[in-house]
């Protein structure tokens, strides 16, 4: 079971992936949360390059390039994390996957959607979430709630995020079938709640 949560920054997606880590394992079931980008140790140098930069110079990355960094770190993650946990038969919960580079370099930037869905298809031989939870809140409200400073992404401002947002809503709508849309605005017990429910369904269908 490969399960993905998506939003801008600062929805919550790391606190309810591991409220739902925590409750499939009390079910019995083995859990690997992983995240994008990071997810290994090529994504973990990957993500020091799009949200540090390179150490010798300003770090100006051309939206081609961009994305296909993002799809390279999607690729190690499937290859290396993901496919080989759901082969073993385990849960796979991922904070961030395709969704993510659709909603913000495709969203958000410059490159279209078919670009990008293209890119992250080939990338990971066409692995997609059997769920997806889109923690969705308005962006000014997230914002503020991130406590750590800044990337060079997340300062990339609030009409950006905003765009974001409706990306991300858009994806949910086109395909209802995979997505839930959470309202993330609420406290993290009643976003857990409907998460779970949701996941009991999921379990028992
Ligand atoms: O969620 P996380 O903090 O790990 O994301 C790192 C940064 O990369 C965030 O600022 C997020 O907005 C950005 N990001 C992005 N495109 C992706 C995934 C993340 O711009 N595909
Ligand atoms: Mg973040």
């Amino acid at each position: 079971l490969f399960i993905s949560f998506e939003g801008v920054d600062g929805v919550g997606k790391t606190t309810q992936v591991e409220r739902l880590r925590a409750y499939l394992e009390s079910r019995g079931r083995i859990v690997v949360t992983t995240r994008e980008p990071g997810g290994t140790a090529l994504g973990r140098a990957i993500r020091r390059l799009l949200l540090h930069g390179v150490d010798d110079g300003p770090a100006d990355i051309a939206p081609r390039a961009e994305a296909l960094l993002f799809a390279a770190d999607r690729a190690q993650h499937v290859a290396e994390t993901i496919r080989p946990a759901l082969e073993r038969g385990e849960v796979v919960i991922t904070d961030r996957y395709l969704d993510s580079s659709l909603a913000y370099q495709a969203g958000g930037r410059e490159l279209t959607s078919d670009e990008i869905r293209n890119l992250s298809m080939w990338g990971t031989n066409g692995l997609l979430p059997a769920r997806t939870y889109l923690l969705d809140m308005d962006p000014a409200m997230s914002h503020s709630r991130l406590t750590h400073a800044e990337d060079r992404m997340e300062s990339a401002g609030d009409e950006f995020q905003r765009r974001t947002r409706e990306a991300f809503l858009a994806l949910a709508a086109a395909e209802p079938e995979r997505f839930r849309v959470i309202d993330a605005s609420r406290s993290i017990d009643e976003v857990w709640e409907s998460i779970r429910s949701d996941m009991d369904g999921l379990l028992s269908g």
